[in-house]
């Protein structure tokens, strides 16, 4: 059911609390990490509690949710007085997705080049 908790999904294991993360903020919604592989000084995680595969799922089924973790990513950004930051939602295999439940990547702290690879 879309939503439930996933056994094999390793976020649902950080919200659950059986893997560590280095969590900065905590809603009754979110989570927000540390990525365990940071590409910039700031690199956190901002996940839902609930499992969504990627962000278009979370979108469709859960509208309010997605506007919660969006809602965090600007709080995260506050958290590390980031004047500018970059907010990036990988979503399928093709554009570097490897863990299937949605997450937005806040990244700060350093220049950030566009186009992105
Ligand atoms: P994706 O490639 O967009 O799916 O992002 C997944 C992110 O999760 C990557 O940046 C990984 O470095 C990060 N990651 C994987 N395992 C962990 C963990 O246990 N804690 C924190 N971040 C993780």
């Amino acid at each position: 059911m879309a939503g439930e908790p996933q056994d094999d999904c390793l976020f649902c294991k950080i919200v659950a609390g059986h893997v560590p993360a280095t969590i900065v903020r905590e809603t009754e919604t979110t989570v927000a990490f540390r990525d365990i592989n940071p590409q910039a000084p700031t690199h956190v995680l901002v996940i839902p509690r609930a499992h969504h595969r990627d962000v278009a799922t979370l979108a469709a089924e859960a509208p309010e949710l997605a506007a919660d973790v969006l809602r965090e990513t600007r709080a995260v950004a506050e958290e590390d007085k980031l004047e500018s930051y970059r907010v990036v939602f990988n979503t399928g295999a093709g554009a570097g997705q490897t863990v299937w439940h949605a997450h937005a990547h806040v990244l700060g702290g350093r220049g950030l080049e566009w186009p992105p690879g």
